[in-house]
C-alpha cells in the first residue's frame, strides 16, 4: 500500500504544480480556474485577432485544466481511501482491483471488468 501512497502523493504534487502554471485555485470551493496568459501585456495593444487568440487560448487552458483537475480529484479520493483502508477495492463490484492495474494507474477506481462502466 505504501508504494501506491507515495506514487499518488508524487503525482498529486506534479499535478498541482502543473495546475498552478495554468490557473489558480479558488480557496473556497477548491475548484481551479484558468488564468489568461500574458497578463503583463497591456489591454490597449491587443487588436481583434489578438483578442480572439487570447480567448481561444483561454478555452484551451480551461479544458486542459478540467482534465488535470478531475485527475487530481481521483488521486485525492484514492489517498482518502488509503487513509480509511478501503483502497484497492472496485467501486462497482467491491472486489480487489488487479495489482497490475494499480501499478499502471494507482488511482484506478474499478477492477478491469468494470472499468468501462465508469466514466
Ligand atoms: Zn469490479
Amino acid at each position: 500500500m505504501e508504494k501506491y501512497k507515495s506514487k499518488l502523493e508524487e503525482e498529486k504534487k506534479l499535478l498541482e504544480e502543473e495546475l498552478a502554471t495554468m490557473g489558480k485555485e479558488d480557496v473556497e470551493t477548491g475548484d481551479w480556474e484558468a488564468t489568461p496568459e500574458n497578463d503583463n501585456k497591456s489591454q490597449e495593444v491587443l487588436d481583434d485577432a489578438d483578442m480572439a487568440e487570447r480567448a481561444e487560448d483561454y478555452e484551451e487552458r480551461s479544458s486542459a485544466l478540467l482534465v488535470l483537475e478531475s485527475r487530481l480529484n481521483d488521486i485525492k479520493s484514492a489517498l482518502t481511501k488509503i487513509e480509511s483502508g478501503t483502497y484497492g477495492s472496485c467501486e462497482i463490484c467491491g472486489k480487489k482491483i488487479e495489482e497490475e492495474r494499480l501499478d499502471i494507474n494507482p488511482s484506478s477506481k474499478t477492477c478491469e471488468m468494470d472499468m468501462e462502466k465508469v466514466v
